[in-house]
């Protein structure tokens, strides 16, 4: 059956700790094995600090993430209403960064591809950022 968690919490980046730690957390009750842990705490590190990042800069904002867990499928929404992405396709392109003066290395998107088997960036420009995962 189905379980499904909410979480709100400001984008600032002492909370990016405290979101791939509640996730795994809620995860836990999948008795997931510790590779898959591992992957999803990756995976929500990257698209959190995105939010936090690239969505808000150094305005405070709301990251919201949403874990749903049906069987043993898992889906993760990272959430944010910050600047949106203009272009998604080459947000997603490895090693582009719009930030390359913060050593950014543009690969957050290709790492959650890669930990996760399913990843989907809905965005509006001003507007805010969905990215929506599976595993
Ligand atoms: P890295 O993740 O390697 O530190 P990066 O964050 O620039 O570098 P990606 O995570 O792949 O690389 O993101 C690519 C680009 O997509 C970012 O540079 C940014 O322009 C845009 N982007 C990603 N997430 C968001 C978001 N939540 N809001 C606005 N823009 C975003
Ligand atoms: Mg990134």
């Amino acid at each position: 059956q189905k379980n499904s968690m909410r979480l709100e919490f400001l984008s600032k980046s002492i909370n990016e700790g405290f979101a791939r730690v509640a996730v795994a957390s809620f995860i836990s009750i999948l008795d997931p094995t510790i590779d898959t842990l591992a992957d999803i705490k990756t995976a929500v590190s990257e698209a959190v600090t995105n939010s936090i990042i690239h969505g808000y800069g150094h305005e405070d904002g709301k990251v919201i993430i949403e874990c749903t867990i049906e069987n043993s499928d898992i889906e993760i929404k990272v959430m944010d209403e910050g600047n949106g992405i203009k272009n998604i396709e080459l947000a997603m392109e490895p090693l582009y960064t719009s930030r390359p003066d913060l050593e950014r290395s543009g690969m957050g998107f290709t790492v959650m591809e890669t930990f996760m088997d399913e990843l989907k960036v809905e965005s509006e420009y001003e507007k805010g950022t969905c990215v929506v995962m599976r595993k």
